[in-house]
């Protein structure tokens, strides 16, 4: 059953450590873990004479769109033989921020209950 953050008052000390050790024993391989999102996008080519010229792009290829502070997202080529690859990671890294974020909502309700580690 899945307890959302907002939840956690309603679990026993016990119940919050046993749901905390399931999180942390399900995160990937946090090398392998890649923040962005996949994008598809056409591109021009530049020369002068191309079909794209007007309008007819190239592609569409596939980026990955890597957040930067500060600034624009940094787009990087991501070949056709490797989309499946980054997709995956893409989708780890997603999983294992989001259960960062519950397992450290159960460490601060454990600690509201004197109970920390
Ligand atoms: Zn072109």
């Amino acid at each position: 059953m899945e307890h959302k953050t907002s939840d956690l008052g309603g679990l026993t000390v016990r119940a919050l450590r046993t749901r905390r050790r399931r999180l942390a024993s399900g995160l990937s391989d946090v090398e392998a873990l890649l923040r962005g999102t996949l994008v598809s996008q056409g591109r021009r080519c530049g020369k002068e004479n191309c079909r794209c010229a007007s309008g007819d792009l190239h592609g569409p290829y596939t980026y990955l769109s890597v957040p930067r502070p500060g600034g624009r997202p940094r787009l990087v080529y991501v070949p056709t033989d490797l989309v499946e690859t980054v997709a995956g990671q893409v989708a780890a890294a997603v999983r294992v921020e989001a259960a960062l974020v519950e397992i450290t909502a159960i460490n601060a309700e454990l600690l509201a209950r004197r109970a920390p580690g």
